[in-house]
């Protein structure tokens, strides 16, 4: 089988990537292993909802039209959204095809599937950054008699035994994890690294709106200084609660959640926390008001300033006189851990050689490092909003300009190759 373009996965980035292809004319499938929008079915708990408001999902040539903007979606609304415009811009998805080796063919790719296998020209990667939950070396000393989750396999505090629950991480996920177990009765301590803080709303706006409006998700990835370290800053620590409260370590400390440092190893049974809880909270502390503060200046110069609240701080991170260093885990106090610390892509179908030794695709704003190979949808791949819903139909038109003309000189040069008998 034959096709222009083999886009692989079946989530915002490839439906945003299929939308440009086929506005550019550019014959195409989209391969799926599972159905659409199948990590929003499939690996997310029960009760999360998007932490970008409603009006923040704006996709190419589709938005949001109901009549609660400022809301947050469930993902049961969040697969349907996607699947109405899966449905809306007609995208060729083969569910149920699973993408098992992609390699270099004389004239392009060979992509092959548990459902045949297709010939291209060029390809694109939209599997997602999220496939495989990071979790540290350490997690191999956890005793047998606790048992262990990570945040894609937790579905609701009622799967968890009675008792402690040592939550690890606490950006997006691991926060509100603990916000939601602590509240279901189990006490839970909370490791905490590096992290960032934000509010949910500032000056009677949803941050999200204020880091829209001035600029800072539109940042792209050759401006920022050190963009290795841009592409793994941590997701924030912000929630899409229906009463949209903060969600913050003051926040959790308040409802009764104990914090420790980072996870930093495990000796016979003793789990041992980093001494540096208070540092790594009062960065994040000042990394939110020179966030805040760049704001305001943003407000200022633009004159929204004078619509709304006044500027505000927040209280910094309260933490304890002397946070444990050390929790004994063979004691039976906690019975649950939970990894919280983040995932990695899985690239173990691609059989080109464009993958570094961290496991990640090198490529230049997802312009892969292999002709007619393109990335989408990692964290800052070309902007800061690159890995949102907001923010991959941007991307997604950048690089279906950069492949149409690649496919343009292909077929100059094949062209012009041709003996001029045969044109
Ligand atoms: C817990 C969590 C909460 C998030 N909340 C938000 C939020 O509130 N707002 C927001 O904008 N972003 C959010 N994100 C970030 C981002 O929007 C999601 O990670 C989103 O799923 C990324 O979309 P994607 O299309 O890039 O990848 P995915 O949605 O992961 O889609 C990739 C698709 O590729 C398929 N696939 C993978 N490998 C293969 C293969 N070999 N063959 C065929 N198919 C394959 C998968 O089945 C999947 O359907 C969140 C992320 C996480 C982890």
């Amino acid at each position: 089988m034959r096709t222009t373009t083999v886009v692989i996965g079946a989530g915002q980035a490839g439906l945003a990537m299929s939308w440009w292809l086929a506005k550019r004319s550019i014959d195409h499938l989209v391969l799926e292993r599972g159905e659409l929008a199948n990590t929003w079915r499939t690996e997310r708990w029960d009760s999360l909802r998007l932490l970008t408001p409603n009006w923040q999902s704006r996709l190419p040539g589709y938005g949001y039209e109901g009549g609660d903007p400022d809301g947050f979606r469930t993902m049961p609304e969040t697969v349907d959204f996607l699947e109405r415009y899966a449905k809306l811009i007609a995208a060729p998805v083969r569910t149920h095809t699973s993408v098992t080796s992609v390699r270099r063919s004389d004239d392009g790719y060979q992509v092959v599937t548990n459902r045949g296998s297709w010939h291209c020209d060029t390809v694109v990667t939209a599997t997602g950054a999220c496939n495989i939950p990071q979790v540290p070396a350490v997690a191999e000393e956890v005793p047998s008699t606790i048992t262990t989750l990570t945040s894609v396999q937790y579905r609701s505090p009622g799967q968890l035994d009675e008792g402690g629950v040592l939550v690890v991480g606490a950006s997006a996920s691991g926060t509100q994890i603990a916000d939601e177990i602590q509240r279901s009765g189990r006490p839970v301590t909370l490791a905490v690294g590096e992290h960032v803080r934000v509010p949910r709303i500032y000056r009677s706006k949803d941050i999200q709106w204020w880091m829209d409006a001035s600029g800072v998700l539109d940042e792209r990835y050759d401006e920022v200084d050190d963009i290795v370290r841009a592409r793994n800053v941590p997701s924030l620590q912000l929630a899409g609660y229906a009463d949209r409260r903060m969600l913050d370590l003051n926040s959790l400390q308040g409802i009764g959640v104990k914090l420790v440092g980072r996870l930093a190893g495990i000796n016979d049974g003793k789990a041992q926390f980093s001494g540096s809880l208070r540092n790594v909270c009062a960065l994040a502390d000042l990394k939110m008001n020179r966030l805040l503060t760049a704001i305001d200046e943003w407000a200022a110069a633009s004159g929204i300033a004078n619509h709304v609240d006044p500027p505000q701080r927040f209280e910094p991170t309260e933490i304890e006189a002397s946070p444990p260093l050390l929790i004994d885990l063979t004691r039976g106090a906690i019975k649950t851990v939970i990894w919280a610390t983040g995932f990695r892509p899985d690239y173990s179908w691609l059989d080109v050689p464009v993958v570094d030794r961290k496991g990640y695709i090198r490529h230049d704003g997802g312009v892969v490092e292999a002709p007619g190979m393109y990335l989408l949808g990692m964290p800052f791949l070309r902007r800061r909003k690159s890995s949102l819903i907001d923010g991959v139909g941007d991307d997604a038109r950048d690089l279906s300009a950069h492949l149409a003309s690649y496919l343009g000189n292909r077929y100059l040069s094949s062209r012009s190759a041709m003996p001029a008998f045969s044109r």
